[in-house]
């Protein structure tokens, strides 16, 4: 079977149970974001979210840190900072965030590929399997990498370019060989500028010592696990620049150069 099928049939099976969307003791399940992706383009890196805050949230997700340094992933409650040298770092629970994405991981789908796959394609089958475009899938991967491509944000000074100018001179990273997690959601095309629309997927090494935001991959022994959830809650700043933030641009192809 191909692995459009094996998705397909993976939410298919979900959909007719009627499990897809947490229907038993988690009416409250959500993902929950700190402030804009739209925000972070037009350069607005400081926040007043902490990560102790944020940890009541979520236990798995992605976002940056105040001043631009780096990027963040968390995973099973654990939450790491990928700085400018490519390296994993424990998160202190005092640190802020001007962007972040995360929710409680309880998935319901899982599909197990063994055969190489790359990201390209990996977005093809799950966008073909998925039973809508318009809810939030958290996507976690773990696998073997024969290959993977990440960038990380090196840390800003006042006065903050945008975004784009930043991701122009991003350091990237190229690893072969290595097992890791891919953490990472996908959001509805009406939600660009609040997120960023489609595929927004960071990664981890196993040794928990490197990673960053994935720009290519191709990966085999894929062990897939997808949260669906209809619920989405967004807490944006109550004082710095975010305030007196332009945020009425249309930004699509900025957001499309510097995340996608
Ligand atoms: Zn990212």
């Amino acid at each position: 079977m191909a692995i459009d099928d094996i998705f397909i049939q993976a939410f298919r099976t979900h959909q007719q149970k009627g499990d897809l969307f947490h229907p038993l003791g988690h009416e409250d399940h959500e993902v929950f974001q700190a402030s804009t992706i739209g925000a972070l383009m037009e350069g607005v890196y400081d926040g007043d979210t902490t990560y102790g805050e944020l940890a009541r949230h979520g236990d798995f997700g992605l976002g940056t840190f105040n001043a631009l340094d780096g990027e963040m992933i968390a995973l099973g409650g654990r939450f790491f900072q990928i700085k400018s040298d490519g390296k994993a770092y424990p998160v202190p629970p005092t640190a802020k965030t001007p962007f972040a994405v995360v929710t409680l991981f309880d998935p319901t789908v899982q599909v197990v590929w063994p055969d190489p796959i790359d990201w390209k394609q990996f977005q093809a089958a799950v966008d073909k399997a998925v039973p809508s475009k318009n809810v939030f899938y958290a996507i976690r991967v773990r696998a073997y990498f024969d290959h993977i491509r990440v960038r990380t944000v090196p840390r800003q000074r006042k006065p903050y370019p945008p975004l784009v100018e930043v991701a122009r001179r991003q350091p990237e990273f190229e690893y072969g060989r290595l097992e890791g997690t891919l953490v990472g959601f996908r959001f509805p095309d009406y939600t660009q500028g609040v997120n960023v629309a489609g595929y927004h997927v960071h990664f981890l090494d196993k040794a928990e010592t490197l990673g960053g935001h994935v720009l290519d991959f191709s990966m085999r022994e894929a062990v897939v696990d997808i949260d669906v959830t209809s619920q989405f809650r967004m807490e944006v700043p109550e004082c710095g620049a975010f305030l007196d933030a332009d945020l009425a641009r249309n930004q699509d192809e900025a957001i499309h150069e510097a995340e996608n």
